[in-house]
């Protein structure tokens, strides 16, 4: 049995459910197919609880009335003669989130945001499954927050193995089907409430339901041909990755290489299920595959960049040195306000990190920091990581920018610039 992933962007309009569809029935074994939302669904939906929490409803509801129009048009696209049933349950599902919006939120943004983003994979799937099941390829549609069990940890739920390890064989029963396709990203708690796995996550989903059932691999296909050694969109040239180590993949994703999750991996590791990156647009073609090599992989130049970078410079109110104490005060302001740290840089009177622009509470974090320190930033920065550096690799990626930040190991180099 193998696992398939397919992202946002592989079903974001009607030909991208026909292609996605055309390679699920290509392939002659068991699938457990998982999808994210479709296109920008989840940006929209973000929007959506942001409108909400904010006591903005019209634009909630404006919001949520665009979404259901987007997803029933690719439905109307894709079923000529119409699909009573499916769209019946895409009504239910936006309505449901309609009525959502007309009583007060909860006090915890967190958890409002999980029942109403989940929404976008509920209605991606429905769609996806409907159309094979049309087209004649059986496939048994499964709600995952009936198995991917999590703890309450709102936008960042975190698996419950036991338990996921009893339900999730319980509900992937292929009998007649030959697929079983599930959402990726979505789990619930015991108490039947719906959780996210963290933005991107479907990659992750895709790796803990590989680990459960011993799938024999994984396949993340994307709109690129595998994973390159530099953004084909910023670099003249660029070359595909054809095998990297499960440790390469690891610290490219976690320098923020943006192909697959970075929770991604774990779960892989540990049963040393292979995992490939193929491309949805070329699917005859090989893609990069991720799996137990020793060598390393030959040594040209890696780079990752990571967009939307703050750089927080934190000096001490008096003329007292930035010290352990101070610091892990300050990281634990970070870990309370679950800010992701991307690089540090300390001085005798400065302590600089570079964290990802947060969803919210930035300004509220400041305002914490200010009560004992100086706190500076900068914003809209770029993250740049090299690895296996070369001087032109170094002169390509920053010649003519602002360089804010700098750091040089033997093999690796990063930038903080603009
Ligand atoms: N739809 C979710 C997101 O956009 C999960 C995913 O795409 O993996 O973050
Ligand atoms: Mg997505």
């Amino acid at each position: 049995m193998k696992v398939f992933k397919f992202g946002g962007a592989s079903v974001k309009d009607a030909a991208g459910v026909i292609n996605t569809t055309s390679i699920i029935c290509k392939e002659p074994e068991q699938l457990i197919v998982v999808v994210s939302a479709m296109g920008k669904t989840t940006d929209a939906l973000v929007e959506v609880t942001k409108n909400y929490f904010n006591d903005r409803i019209d634009e909630a509801v404006q919001g949520i009335i665009s979404s259901r129009e987007y997803h029933l048009k690719i439905a109307n696209e894709l079923f000529a003669d119409g699909n009573e049933k499916l769209e019946r349950s895409l009504y239910e599902e936006f309505d449901a989130l309609l009525k959502r919006v007309n009583i007060p939120p909860s006090l915890n943004y967190d958890f409002e945001y999980d029942q109403i983003v989940s929404t976008g994979e509920m209605v991606s799937t429905e769609i996806l499954a409907s159309y094979l099941n049309h087209v004649g390829k059986i496939t048994k549609w499964i709600d995952a927050g009936h198995y991917i069990r999590t703890n309450d940890t709102w936008r960042e739920g975190e698996i419950d193995w036991e338990l996921t390890r009893k339900l999730l064989p319980q509900a992937i029963q292929f009998n007649e089907n030959s697929v079983c396709l599930t959402q990726g990203f979505i789990g619930a708690t015991t108490f039947n409430l719906t959780t996210t796995l963290g933005r991107e996550g479907s990659d992750y989903t895709a790796a803990v339901i590989a680990n459960v059932m011993d799938a024999e691999s994984v396949t993340i296909w994307k709109d690129v041909p595998g994973i390159m050694n530099a953004d084909p969109h910023q670099y003249a040239r660029t070359f595909k990755l054809e095998k990297l180590s499960y440790r390469e993949a690891v610290e490219m994703t976690y320098y923020g290489a943006k192909v697959i999750h970075p929770k991604t991996m774990k779960p892989l590791v540990e049963k040393q299920i292979p995992l490939y990156v193929r491309s949805f647009l070329h699917p005859e073609e090989e893609g990069s595959m991720i799996c137990n090599i020793d060598h390393p992989m030959e040594y040209i130049p890696v780079v990752i960049s990571k967009g939307d970078q703050i750089l927080i410079t934190i000096s001490p109110k008096d003329f007292s040195f930035i010290a352990e104490e101070s610091i892990a005060n300050i990281y634990r302001l970070f870990s309370k306000f679950r800010m992701k740290v991307n690089l540090v840089q300390q001085s005798a009177m400065n302590f600089s990190l570079a964290i990802d622009r947060p969803e919210r509470d930035f300004d509220q974090m400041i305002r914490e920091l200010s009560e004992h320190f100086v706190a500076h930033y900068n914003d809209g920065l770029e993250l740049l990581t090299i690895r296996y550096f070369t001087p032109e690799a170094v002169a390509e990626s920053t010649n003519g920018r602002t360089i804010f930040v700098e750091q040089r190991t033997r093999k690796i180099v990063r930038f903080l610039l603009k």
